[in-house]
């Protein structure tokens, strides 16, 4: 494990500021680095009372106590991404449509980790967790590696009801940081582990192998089969989640990730809009509160993998879950809905110009429904092609047109021969690939700049009782601290208790 390297940044300062002098009735002052801290008081201190507007009225926010608290996270989601999916369903059902979140936009948040300006999902999700800040790939845990008490921790032991749903794997960075503790993201071995101790309610996303032993088709180091005995019902499919009634239930389904939308029809998995909605009617007819953390996990990967069609699948079921969950609170008048984003992902931008010339201001979702599949799952079927190479390019040339809308063009039959010629079979997969890539993107005129995250702000919604503390720019932590005041989560009390 390396040391991470803080870096103190002058951003980060003024939001401790303003979150210490906020939040001063109910911070959990022993979370808040040292350094910040002192230097925060200083500066309240000495600048005086600049934010008592906005303290006022955050005040009164803050007094809110929601009986249930659901929080979404889209993983990998910034602006250009609701913008697409809203321009694509304005295309689909006309000019008035909007996202079902977008009525309830309070401001954005600064996701950045202590020792990059660009964080990953570990990071970020544990801020919004724990309230603190911590380095890329750090599971509930500080800059120090030290255990850090989370919202749902603090959430079981005021005798909340909780749940993780998560579309890529449970153990995954962002659900993860809500129920383990572990210095590296990848020990989803022991991650697995230590969420079954929770006292979760629900549990439901991807992620089986972590949680057996080869022999039951995991692929647990330990080779133990941690779910039998753990007292969760288990269950592996859309049926069989649908069907189940007595909690807690434990859903996996899938080994990994669970399927991209595009890709769902050929699959037994529930879509997120249906997890969504089975969990918060369990939760309701519990009678209890209850703290939902609910990730969009996979439209990340379809960013990392500049896939505009799985991405913006993804984005839309998402926003199809959200508006289950909207639809569930203006029932009651006692949730708070929340829902952001740990950080953006693939650098997408809506237009851009293109070799060869064109107008800069060419940007059009509308060809999108061309493509019925996601380019993850034309790798995987092409893994299985090159088994029997002689039908390797029949089964290319049918398929492209089939899922992708696309034929091949002279060009490209020449450069597939090529490939071929030279049995180089990785080079034609990586080249077909990168093919798709550009036919996608070119066909709504939009760019991805990068595979990986970049540092801009990501969107925050919030409804219900205590919505109006998440207006402005907040900081990652800040959503998390607010959220424990709201909530009564005594995160440092949780702490306390983890390192005892
Ligand atoms: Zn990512």
């Amino acid at each position: 494990m390396q040391t991470p390297k803080r870096m103190t940044n002058p951003v980060t300062t003024l939001h401790t500021i303003r979150s210490s002098f906020v939040h001063r009735r109910r911070q959990p002052l022993r979370q808040v680095s040292r350094r910040f801290l002192g230097l925060a008081v200083l500066l309240v201190l000495g600048v005086g009372l600049g934010q008592g507007q906005t303290a006022a009225w955050a005040q009164d926010a803050l007094r809110e106590r929601p009986q249930g608290v659901i929080f979404f996270i889209a993983d990998g989601t910034g602006s250009a991404t609701y913008t697409l999916a809203r321009d694509f369903l304005r295309d689909q059902r006309g000019p008035g449509t909007t996202l079902s979140m977008d009525a309830d936009q309070k401001g954005s948040v600064v996701t950045h980790a202590v020792n990059s300006r660009i964080t990953d999902s570990a990071s970020s999700a544990t801020a919004y967790a724990t309230g603190v800040k911590t380095y890329n790939g750090a599971i509930g845990v500080d800059p120090d590696t030290l255990r850090l008490g989370t919202l749902l921790e603090a959430a079981e032991s005021n005798g909340w009801n909780t749940a993780l749903i998560s579309t890529a794997r449970i153990t995954h960075a962002t659900p993860a940081a809500f129920s383990a503790h572990v210095p590296l993201r990848a020990q989803e071995d022991e991650i697995a582990q230590q969420q079954l101790a929770q006292g979760i309610e629900i549990l439901l996303g991807g992620g089986r192998s972590f949680f057996f032993g080869p022999e039951e088709g995991g692929a647990r180091r330990d080779s133990t089969d941690i779910v039998t005995g753990s007292g969760y019902g288990l269950v592996s499919t859309r049926d069989e989640l649908l069907g189940a009634t007595r909690l807690p239930v434990l859903g996996l389904f899938s080994s990994s990730h669970m399927a991209y939308e595009v890709d769902r029809r050929h699959t037994e998995e529930p879509s997120i809009a249906e997890m969504t909605s089975w969990a918060l009617e369990r939760l309701a007819s519990a009678d209890e509160p209850f703290f939902i953390m609910i990730e969009a996990g996979r439209i990340d990967h379809a960013g990392h993998n500049r896939d505009v069609v799985a991405h913006l699948a993804d984005m839309l079921a998402y926003d199809e879950a959200y508006r289950v969950a909207a639809a569930f609170a203006s029932t009651r008048d006692d949730i708070l809905l929340l829902a952001t984003s740990d950080h953006e992902t693939g650098g997408l931008t809506l237009g851009g110009e293109w070799e060869g010339g064109g107008s800069g201001y060419r940007y059009d979702p509308a060809p999108i429904p061309a493509t019925q599949s996601s380019i993850e799952r034309f790798s995987q079927q092409y893994a299985e092609w090159v088994q029997a190479p002689e039908t390797l390019r029949q089964r290319v040339v049918t398929t492209l047109a089939a899922d992708f809308g696309y034929t091949l063009g002279e060009a490209d039959v020449f450069q597939m021969e090529r490939f071929l010629a030279s049995r180089n079979l990785n080079g034609l997969r990586a080249w077909l690939e990168n093919l798709l890539r550009d036919v996608m993107a070119q066909r709504a005129a939009v760019h991805w700049s990068t595979s990986g995250h970049t540092a801009v702000d990501v969107p925050l919604f919030a409804r219900g009782p205590g919505a109006a503390a998440f207006s402005g720019s907040l900081d990652n932590q800040e959503v998390g601290r607010i959220l424990s005041i709201l909530m009564d989560a005594d995160l440092g009390a949780e702490t306390e208790k983890l390192r005892r």
